[in-house]
C-alpha cells in the first residue's frame, strides 16, 4: 500500500512534557500559576530535593535534583509542594493513550517522556512532523498541558531536538540536516554524557560533535571504551536503536547503609518504611509494577542474604511493598545479628500474569 521509493529512514518522535509535575500542579491549582513553584521535597525536611521546578522557578536558577534547601535560598518566596505521583501517573496514562492513536511503538522513558516510532502510523498520515503537531495539540486540548517534540530519523537526534524549542516546542531535523546538527551540538549536551565524561572530553579538546568526528573509532574506543563506538556513530547521525515498546527495567531497588549497625526489629522496620517509600516513588516515576519483591540484608560481618516473595499479579502499592519487606525481615530476624544495610527491590515487571494461578499464588494473594 505505502510508497517505498525513498530511502527507508525511520520516523522517530521524542515527546517530553514541559516541567511536567509543576505544570500539572499549576493546572490543578490556579493559585500556583505564574509563580515560582517547586514540586519535590520540602525545604524544612531532611535531604529533600527538587523533582520539578516551574519555569518561573527556573528563572531563579532552580532545577531538578537540587536540594530543596538550596532552592529556597535562591528564591525565598518560592512555593514548595509535595509531588502527587498518583495524579501524574494517571495523566501519563492519558498521554500514552493519545500516542497510541498513531502508533503502538511507544517507549516510555519516564512518566513524562517517550519515544514513538511513526515510520508506519496507524492513521496513514505519513508525516512525522504532522503527527508530532497533532499529538501536541491533543495534549493541549484534552489535558491542558504542553509538550515539546523532537522529530528525526533516530532516537538520539529526536531526543536532542525536543529540547531545542522548549517549552511548547517542536523541532524537526530531517535526514539531510542530521549530520550538520550533530556537528554543532556541544558534547556536554549529548544525552548520556555526564559531567565526568564532558570534563574528560574538554581536556581532550572535544567541544562539539565536529571535534569528535575528527577522531577515529579506535581512538574513541581507547579513550571512552564501549561508549567510544557510540560517539563515533552518533556524530555521523547513526543510531540504530529501536523504539522498544516493552523496554523493561529488570529491577528497581533502593537501599541504605546505616551510620551504625541496627540490632532491634523496631529500628529495622523504621528504616524499611523509608526504603519502601523510595522504591515506591521510583516505581511510580517509571510507571512500573513488579511481581517479585526482594529484601536484601547485609549483616555487620558483611555477609549478605536476599529473600524474596512473588505475587501472581504485579504490585506497585506502598503498603504491599512495605508489608512484604517487613514480613521477609521478620522471617530472617535474629537478635544476635546486627544489620548494616537493608535494601528492597522489585523485579519481574510486565503484564498481568494470565497463567493459571497455582496454589502458591492463591495463598499469596490471600495474604494481601
Ligand atoms: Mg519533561
Amino acid at each position: 500500500m505505502e510508497a517505498t521509493s525513498e530511502i527507508a529512514y525511520r520516523k522517530i518522535i521524542h515527546i517530553d512534557m514541559d516541567a511536567f509535575y509543576a505544570s500539572v500542579e499549576q493546572r490543578d491549582n490556579p493559585e500556583y500559576r505564574g509563580k515560582p513553584l517547586v514540586v519535590g521535597g520540602l525545604p524544612e525536611g531532611r535531604g529533600g530535593v527538587v523533582a520539578t521546578a516551574s519555569y518561573e522557578a527556573r528563572g531563579f536558577g532552580i532545577h531538578s535534583a537540587m536540594p530543596s534547601k538550596q532552592a529556597l535560598k535562591l528564591c525565598p518566596h518560592a512555593l514548595f509542594v509535595r509531588p502527587r505521583f498518583e495524579a501524574y501517573k494517571e495523566i501519563s496514562r492519558k498521554i500514552r493513550e493519545i500516542f497510541s492513536r498513531y502508533t503502538d511503538l511507544i517507549e516510555p522513558l519516564s512518566l513524562d517522556e517517550a519515544y514513538l516510532d511513526v515510520t508506519q502510523d496507524k492513521l496513514h498520515i505519513g508525516s512525522a512532523l504532522e503527527i508530532a503537531w497533532q499529538i501536541k495539540a491533543a495534549i493541549k486540548d484534552e489535558l491542558k498541558l504542553t509538550a515539546s517534540a523532537g522529530v528525526s530519523i533516530n532516537k538520539f537526534v529526536a531526543k536532542m531536538a525536543s529540547d531545542i524549542n522548549k517549552p511548547d516546542g517542536l523541532k524537526f531535523i530531517g535526514p539531510s540536516s542530521v549530520e550538520a546538527f550533530m556537528e554543532t551540538l556541544p558534547v556536554a549536551k549529548f544525552y548520556g554524557v555526564g559531567k565526568v565524561t564532558a570534563e574528560k572530553m574538554k581536556k581532550m579538546g572535544l567541544f562539539t560533535g565536529a571535534d569528535i568526528k575528527n577522531l577515529s573509532e579506535a581512538e574513541l574506543s581507547r579513550s571512552f571504551g564501549k561508549s567510544g563506538r557510540f560517539y563515533y556513530q552518533i556524530v555521523r547521525g547513526i543510531d540504530d536503536r529501536e523504539v522498544q515498546p516493552h523496554r523493561e527495567t529488570k529491577s528497581l531497588a533502593a537501599e541504605d547503609t546505616f551510620a551504625y549497625d541496627l540490632s532491634t526489629l523496631e529500628e529495622m522496620e523504621a528504616e524499611l518504611d523509608k526504603i519502601a517509600k523510595l522504591v515506591y516513588d521510583r516505581l511510580l516515576k517509571k510507571n512500573l509494577k513488579g511481581r517479585t519483591i526482594t529484601l536484601k540484608i547485609k549483616y555487620s560481618n558483611f555477609k549478605q542474604i536476599t529473600r524474596n516473595k512473588s505475587f501472581p499479579v504485579p504490585v506497585a502499592d506502598l503498603e504491599t511493598i512495605n508489608a512484604t519487606a517487613k514480613q521477609l525481615l521478620r522471617i530472617t530476624f535474629m537478635e544476635t545479628h546486627r544489620i548494616r544495610l537493608l535494601g528492597i527491590s522489585l523485579s519481574n515487571f510486565g503484564e498481568l500474569d494470565t497463567r493459571p494461578k497455582g496454589k502458591i499464588g492463591a495463598d499469596q494473594l490471600k495474604l494481601f
